[in-house]
Order: structure tokens, then sequence, then C-alpha cells
């Protein structure tokens, strides 16, 4: 099915889904949108072709692909299993596309009880943060075939520029999970490596230099410095806004953790970089870009 003509529904308008919302609203797509917070609707109400809804079986019933963008996975077994959610309401044959960020498991066993009913739903989580969401230069990990993830490609490609297909329900959700893996605890051992150079009186931006020209070159150091005024344009420059925040990263890293226990793996460093971020919570910097992590490492005077 080509999903270019048809109503696309969006639930949850945040820091991401708003953004992703509007690429799709630029690209002339008819959407249909559902927020808890209404406020969270009004920058794309008032739009050719767009509906603001006011409950989630709205959403259901005039829409034939419906994403939900949603900050855990708990909220998104809500909003599909709760009484006036997606799967009472949603017509036969919808397809239901869960972008967040969600344990792979879940997703599974909601793409089954999907299935019973005549739905189908497949996760396709995304990589690129906010700055990416804005752009439209997401990577999408679709949990599903290559013939799917292609009906896909169309409306995904409003939003995203790499669409890649992780093979069957879930699946986006392990390659999402690794990723975010790797990219938390390379921002802890940014952090580390930028602190210990300031402590011995090193400029950290003539550090980040080197560093970025060298082999502890990553993300973290040469796109979203934790070190304010190194980048003009990292969220460390801004007051650590507008990111990827530490209640995200840390609720990331415990799905990394949570689900290499289930496979009976040593997950070490993954297991330190979480208490890491939680750390960071109990200091109140739950809302605040994770580069804030380095805040640990301040000097105390
Ligand atoms: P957010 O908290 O900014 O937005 C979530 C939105 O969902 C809010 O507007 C909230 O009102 C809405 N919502 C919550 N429960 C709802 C419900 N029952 N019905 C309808 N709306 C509901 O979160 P975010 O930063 O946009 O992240 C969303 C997801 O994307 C998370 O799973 C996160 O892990 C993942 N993600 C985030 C980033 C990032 O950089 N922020 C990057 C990649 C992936």
């Amino acid at each position: 099915m080509n999903f270019s003509n048809s109503v696309v529904g969006f639930i949850g308008l945040g820091k991401m889904g708003l953004p992703m919302a509007k690429n799709l609203q630029s690209a002339g797509q008819s959407l249909i949108i559902y927020d808890v917070s209404q406020q969270a609707c009004t920058s794309l109400a008032g739009h050719k072709g767009t509906e603001v809804a006011t409950s989630i079986s709205e959403v259901a019933n005039k829409a034939d692909l419906i994403f939900t963008m949603l900050p855990t996975g708990e909220d998104v077994a809500q909003v599909c299993q709760a009484a006036d959610g997606l799967f009472s309401h949603a017509r036969p044959g919808t397809l239901i596309v869960d972008c967040s960020t969600a344990h792979p498991q879940l997703i599974r066993s909601l793409s089954d009880a999907a299935a019973h009913i005549s739905l189908r739903m497949l996760d396709a989580p995304v990589s690129g943060g906010v700055v990416g969401a804005v752009a439209g230069t997401l990577t999408f990990m679709v949990g599903a075939d290559q013939v799917t993830t292609d009906s896909l490609r169309p409306v995904l490609s409003a939003m995203g520029k790499k669409i890649v297909s992780c093979g069957a329900p879930g699946h986006g959700q392990v390659a999402k999970i690794c990723n975010n893996l790797l990219l938390g605890i390379s921002m802890i051992g940014t952090c580390e490596a930028l602190s210990l150079g300031a402590r011995h009186g090193m400029d950290p931006a003539m550090l980040t230099e080197i560093i970025a020209s060298s082999t502890g070159n990553n993300w973290c150091v040469s796109t979203n410095n934790p070190w304010p005024g190194v980048l003009p344009d990292a969220p460390s420059s801004h007051g650590y806004a507008h990111g990827g925040s530490i209640q995200t990263l840390a609720k990331d890293m415990g799905l990394a953790v949570q689900t290499a226990s289930e496979q009976h793996m040593p997950l070490l460093l993954g297991a330190v970089a979480k208490q890491l971020y939680e750390m960071a919570m109990n200091q109140g910097l739950s809302d605040l870009d994770f580069s804030s992590v380095i805040k640990l490492y301040a000097e105390s005077k």
C-alpha cells in the first residue's frame, strides 16, 4: 500500500514528535494529530489538511497509518490497549508504527496482539535527536521486512534520510538500544577526558580540537560536546537545553541493561553509565541534555 495519499495519524507531539509531524505536514501529507497536552498540537493546527483530534479513538477511526512517538513503552502499551485506544478503534488493516524507544519484547507482544485483530504494528525507532527531527534527517530502524519498509519509505522520507529494514518487529528497538548504549557510554568517556584535561589546566577547546582529529574522536566530542562554549551549536553552549534528556538516556541505558540481563550477558560499562545518568537525575538534571552529565565531574571549590 502506498500511504502517500492516506490520512496519517500522529500521536505524541513532544520534542521529537512535533518536528516529525511538522515535516510530514510540510510534505503535504494529510494528518490527524493527538497529544494528551492539547497545547502541544497548537503549532500544527489551522493548517489545511491537518486535523487536531480530541481522543486517540478519533485518530484510530480516521487514519490508515498511525505513528506513535511517546515517552516510554508503558505509554505505547496504554495508547494501544486502553479501552479508548488504537486496538479497540482502528479499522482492520491499519498500520501502527511506533517510533518511541521501548523494550523489544513489548513491541513483539503488541505486534502479535495487533495481528490477532487484523491490525499491523511494527517499531521504527529513530536516531538523530531533536536536531535530526527538525532537519528531517533522522535514521529510521524499521522492525519489518524489506517489502513493508519500502511501502513506508515515501512517508518516512519526509522525516528521515536513512531508512533501514531490520527484519522483524522488535529488531528496530534492538538496533536503537545498541546505538544508545554506545552513545551513553561515549558521552561519559568524553566527559571524563575533557574534565581530566581541564583539571590539568588544559583548554577544553584545544583538547577537543586535538581529540576530534585523533583516535578518541566520536559524536560526543565533535557534535554534542559537553563542555560549554566549545561548540557554539551544542546544547552545552545553551544551558544544556533542547537535546535528548538525561531522563531519556537513563531510560535507554536501563533498557540496555535489562535486555542484556535477559540474555544472561554481562554489561559492565552500560551498568555503570546507567548509574551515572541516574545520579545526574538525582541532582535535578533530568530534563537537561544528556551531555550535562559532565556536571558530575565539576571541580568542587
Ligand atoms: P517528550 O516527552 O518530549 O514527548 C512525548 C509526548 O508524548 C509529549 O508531548 C506528551 O504529552 C505525549 N504523551 C504522553 N503520553 C501520551 C498519551 N497517552 N497520549 C498522547 N500523547 C501522550 O519525549 P521526546 O523527547 O519527544 O521522546 C519521545 C520518544 O522518542 C521517547 O521514547 C524517546 O526515548 C525517543 N527518542 C528521543 C530522542 C530525543 O533526542 N529526545 C531521540 C531519539 C528517540
